[in-house]
């Protein structure tokens, strides 16, 4: 086999095109800025129903969704852009384990070499060493640019579901998303932390409705929850109908990969090796990954006070009352962070989003009925392949839940609508006042 691998990320590029998966829409496009820092011509992959068609084309018909759905989008871009394959580098970690997530990139290579593709490159950093492969400064940005899209989705999240002139939101968040992605593009991290703490600012003062909604927390496989296309906007069709959607950030997987670390060499490693291993990964989180994020939560605060995240070691203990942490993977994560989120955060319920036949997902999708009986909540469990509707399961529940909360979000927007009305009105009297006659 013809593969080639990046295992080591540094600059320059020497004008290479790197393609990034659509995972997450904000994600996405720092990625591509932080490489674009640092030389390469990096572009980030765009997904819809054409490009996943093209995917399962090239794919086996039985991979989880996410992986046709980046093939594909990677095709796509190669076909339009008409790069030639010796020029193009392939984004896609990797990841050991049991699910499959770990042969997306060799199943890639695999397409690849079918097509008689030779010199097209997959960068596969893995999780398995925290992508240490990843040199230092790159890492670095790396990770200021996942924890910028966690902000700026948990911005959009928190503000958009009560604006009161519709499209503010979105329209105010892309505008500030075009100029962080700009200042990543410059290696310009000062810059992307006054962008983020303005950008909080602005959305914290559009005018929005007060009243209450109930709070659901989104929960289950890294990608497809994260992913608009594939989860068909589930977070949006929460607001539709009627709540706010809190989403599992992506730094969770992270913090989670570090911690793991801690776990094993206390497990597997005694002696000196060991406890210089956790002394290392506890500095490393302590002193970088925890004082990023709680600096971004900070210039955040005017919006996220009440939307930080809760240490990986809880989230770890409440999936652990159902899992062992040794069956390592996302499962313990999602069943974690769900409780967390009806038992400390106030959700009303759980959504869980897996592609159909992912493993961790079908896992949690088993246990979630038992939790779900503890934590007195209803956890919806949608899987999803890129066909039909699968979030018409949230309308009973959400029907149900956004019941309480009709009445007085129904007076609120009386009272904006005859304030706007008498506010048009009086300036309609002053403009007729004021107007010269003939
Ligand atoms: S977590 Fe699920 S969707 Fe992701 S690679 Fe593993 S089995 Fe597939």
């Amino acid at each position: 086999m013809s593969r080639l691998e990046e295992k080591k990320i540094s600059g320059p590029g020497d004008g290479r095109v790197i393609y990034i998966p659509p995972m997450e829409p904000w994600g996405t496009r720092f990625f591509a800025a932080v490489f674009r820092s640092i030389g390469y011509d990096a572009r980030s992959l765009t997904e819809d129903a054409s490009t996943l068609a093209l995917g399962l084309k090239n794919t086996g018909g039985g991979e989880c969704v996410p992986c046709p759905s980046t093939t594909g989008s990677l095709l796509a871009a190669m076909e339009r852009d008409q790069v030639p394959p010796e020029r193009v580098i392939f984004f896609m970690p990797t990841a050991c384990g049991p699910c499959r997530f770990g042969q997306y990139a060799q199943l890639d290579a695999m397409i690849f070499e079918r097509k008689g593709w030779k010199g097209i490159r997959i960068m596969s950093p893995t999780a398995e060493n925290a992508y240490e492969g990843i040199d230092t400064g790159t890492r670095i940005k790396l990770y200021h640019a996942m924890m910028v899209s966690d902000i700026m989705r948990k911005l959009t999240h928190r503000t958009r579901p009560y604006e009161i002139d519709k499209g503010s939101v979105d329209f105010t968040v892309e505008n500030y998303t075009r100029d962080i992605e700009a200042a990543f593009s410059a290696g310009n991290l000062d810059e992307v932390g006054i962008l983020v703490e303005a950008a909080s600012r602005e959305l914290a003062v559009l005018p929005k409705f007060k009243a209450p909604r109930p709070l659901v927390g989104v929960v289950g496989e890294i990608y497809v929850r994260s992913d608009p296309f594939l989860n068909h906007d589930v977070c949006r069709r929460i607001e539709e109908l009627g709540g706010e959607a809190w989403l599992a950030p992506m730094g969770e997987w992270l913090f989670y990969t570090s911690h793991l670390q801690t776990l094993l060499a206390k497990e597997q490693r005694s002696g000196l090796r060991g406890l210089l291993r956790r002394a290392r990964t506890w500095l490393e989180t302590r002193l970088f990954f925890n004082r990023i994020e709680r600096m971004y939560y900070e210039l955040a605060a005017d919006v996220l006070h009440d939307r930080h995240e809760h240490p990986i070691k809880d989230v770890i203990a409440e999936g652990g009352k159902f899992l062992p942490w040794q069956f390592e993977g996302e499962a313990i994560l999602t069943l974690g962070r769900a409780a967390l989120f009806v038992k400390r955060d106030g959700a009303k319920a759980v959504v869980n989003a897996s592609p159909m036949f992912c493993m961790p997902g079908t896992v949690t999708s088993s246990i979630f009925p038992a939790m779900e009986k503890d934590l007195k909540a209803p956890i919806i469990c949608n899987f999803y392949d890129g066909s039909g509707n699968p979030n018409q399961s949230l309308v009973p529940v959400m029907h149900y839940l956004a019941e309480p909360y009709r009445a007085e979000q129904a007076r609120e927007r009386r009272e904006v609508e005859s304030h706007s009305s008498r506010l048009v009105s009086r300036k309609l009297d002053s403009r007729l006042l004021y107007s010269s006659p003939g």
